[in-house]
C-alpha cells in the first residue's frame, strides 16, 4: 500500500492554539481537530473552498471545544472525542484503540487514551502523523490538571514509542518558551541549542513551528527524556536527592517547570 501523504493545514486561534485541517492534497474535504472557536474555522473553510467530514476532540477544555456547537449547527457531521469526558455535541464517543474512519477521504486514524492533562484526554495518530492536543507540547508538555505525573508519564512514553517520523501536532505554539526551560534542564544539548535559533527564526517570520518530527522531540523535550543520565541528574539536583529513572523523574521536572511559569 502507498503510504497517503496528509496535507494538513493550520487555522490559529486565540492567543496561541492551532486548530489543525487534516485531508488530503487535492481534496476539498477535511476534518477539524479541536475547533475551540468556529469563527477562524469557517473563514478558512470558505477560503479554501472546504468541506468539513467530521469534527475531532481531544479533550474537553473550552479553548478545544468551543467551536462545536456553531460548526455542528452549520454541518451535519459526527463529532468525535473522548467518552470519559464530558463534551456537549460530541456524537461518537471513544476509548482507547478505536479507529475513526473519515470515508469521504479514505483515512484512518486511531485512538490514544492519554491521560495526565485531563483525566480522559484522547490522541489521534495515523497516516504519520500525531494529534496530540495538550498532551505533548513541542519541548513540553501540558500541565497535569487533572491526571497524575505516573499517568502522563506513561501517555506520554505511549507517544514516545511511535514512529520517530511521526509529525507532531500539539495544539498551541509554546515551543519557545518551552525551549527555555528545556535549556535550564540541559543546558549542553546542542541540539536544544540549535532548536532554539531555529523556532527564534520561525517566530520572526510569524511561521508556526507546530508540526515537527517526534524524533526532534525525543532528543530535545525533556518531559520525553527522563530516562536520559543528564536528565535524571538535573532532576535530582532540583529534588536535592536520588530518583530513579522514568515516572519520579518526569513528576519533579514537571513539577520544577510549574514552579517556573
Ligand atoms: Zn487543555
Ligand atoms: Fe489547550
Amino acid at each position: 500500500m502507498r503510504p497517503i501523504m496528509l496535507d494538513v493545514r493550520c487555522v490559529p486561534a486565540f492567543n496561541d492554539n492551532y486548530i489543525w485541517l487534516p485531508g488530503l492534497p487535492g481534496s476539498r474535504h477535511v476534518a477539524i481537530v479541536d475547533p475551540g472557536d468556529a469563527a477562524p474555522v469557517l473563514r478558512r473553510l470558505a477560503r479554501d473552498g472546504l468541506e468539513p467530514v467530521a469534527i475531532l476532540i481531544t479533550h474537553h477544555h473550552r479553548d478545544h471545544t468551543g467551536g462545536i456547537s456553531d460548526l455542528a449547527a452549520r454541518f451535519d457531521i459526527p463529532v468525535y472525542g473522548p467518552a470519559h469526558e464530558h463534551i456537549p455535541g460530541l456524537t461518537h464517543p471513544l476509548t482507547d484503540g478505536d479507529s475513526v474512519v473519515l470515508e469521504a477521504l479514505g483515512l484512518e486514524f486511531s485512538v490514544l487514551e492519554t491521560p495526565g492533562h485531563t483525566h480522559g484526554h484522547v490522541c489521534y495518530v495515523g497516516h504519520g502523523a500525531l494529534f496530540c492536543g495538550d498532551t505533548l507540547f513541542t519541548a513540553g508538555c501540558g500541565r497535569l490538571f487533572e491526571g497524575t505525573p505516573q499517568q502522563m508519564h506513561a501517555s506520554l512514553s505511549r507517544i514516545a514509542a511511535l514512529p520517530e517520523s511521526t509529525l507532531v501536532y500539539c495544539a498551541h505554539e509554546y515551543t519557545a518558551a518551552n525551549l527555555r526551560f528545556a535549556l535550564v534542564v540541559e543546558p549542553d544539548n546542542a541540539d536544544i541549542l540549535a532548536r532554539v535559533d531555529d523556532v527564534a527564526r520561525r517566530r520572526a517570520r510569524h511561521e508556526p513551528t507546530v508540526p515537527v518530527p517526534l524524533l526532534q522531540e525525543l532528543r530535545t523535550n525533556p518531559f520525553l527524556r527522563c530516562g536520559v543520565p543528564t536528565v535524571i541528574a538535573a532532576a535530582e539536583g532540583f529534588a536535592g536527592h536520588a530518583l530513579p529513572a522514568g515516572a519520579d523523574v518526569f513528576a519533579t521536572v514537571r513539577h520544577w517547570k510549574d514552579t517556573l511559569d
